[in-house]
């Protein structure tokens, strides 16, 4: 079974997933936006030991945590991103863009790659790339549990925006339409800004889908 905690972190309330093989007691952090230290002080509480950093794209507002949870956990967590994200990361995750100087911490060690299966204890979570509103976004699906954390692809009655550098709009539709609106309908969709839905829901609902 998988456990989920939702922090929501930073300037712009990113939701930060932490989340746990309820038997190991080994966990992930979904993009950890800021205040690392705080992720830790929660793994801690709950009994979770933090082994992996998964980064659905490298915008500044995802990955602001990554150097408080790396300065406090030893052996540090693995961090993963997207290849295609490499460059954006360089640029200071695009923090420069909003007029916000931002030092991106320690750099990512392991590279997703579309298809690819990620394990935490006995979940099993597929890496699906999903470009548009970056280059190297991606979401996770764990078919067990019927959940994705999918980032800032889509949002409840919202998509991504696509007027960063590396978005592109015809790109996030079709992202959306091949790797999200193909799941089935009660998929938990967990975002990376605001409440979260069902596939379903914005298939039938959201005004950029319909
Ligand atoms: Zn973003
Ligand atoms: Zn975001």
């Amino acid at each position: 079974m998988l456990s989920i905690v939702t922090l929501m972190l930073g300037i712009v309330r990113t939701n930060t997933y932490l989340i746990a093989d309820e038997q190991s007691g080994e966990a992930a952090v979904i993009d950890p936006a800021d205040q690392g230290e705080l992720i830790v002080d929660e793994a801690e509480r709950l009994g979770w030991r933090i082994s992996k950093i998964w980064l659905t794209h490298a915008h500044f507002d995802h990955l602001g945590g990554t150097v408080g949870i790396k300065n406090r956990i030893h052996p540090p967590p693995s961090i993963a991103l997207h290849p295609d994200d490499s460059p954006l990361w360089r640029l200071q995750g695009g923090a420069p863009f909003f007029g916000l100087r931002f030092d991106p911490g320690p750099e990512p060690t392991v590279e997703f790659q579309h298809g690819q299966i990620l394990h935490l204890g006995n979940n099993q979570f597929e890496v699906r790339h999903t470009p548009g509103h970056t280059r190297g976004h991606v979401v996770f699906y764990c078919a067990a549990e019927s959940i994705l954390f999918c980032g800032d692809v889509i949002f409840h009655g919202g998509i991504g925006r696509t007027d960063l550098p590396g978005g592109d709009y015809q790109t996030l539709i079709a992202s959306i339409q091949s790797q999200v609106l193909t799941l089935p309908d009660e998929t938990r969709l967990l975002s990376g800004h605001g409440l979260e839905t069902y596939v379903g829901e914005e298939r039938k609902y959201n005004p950029f889908l319909i």
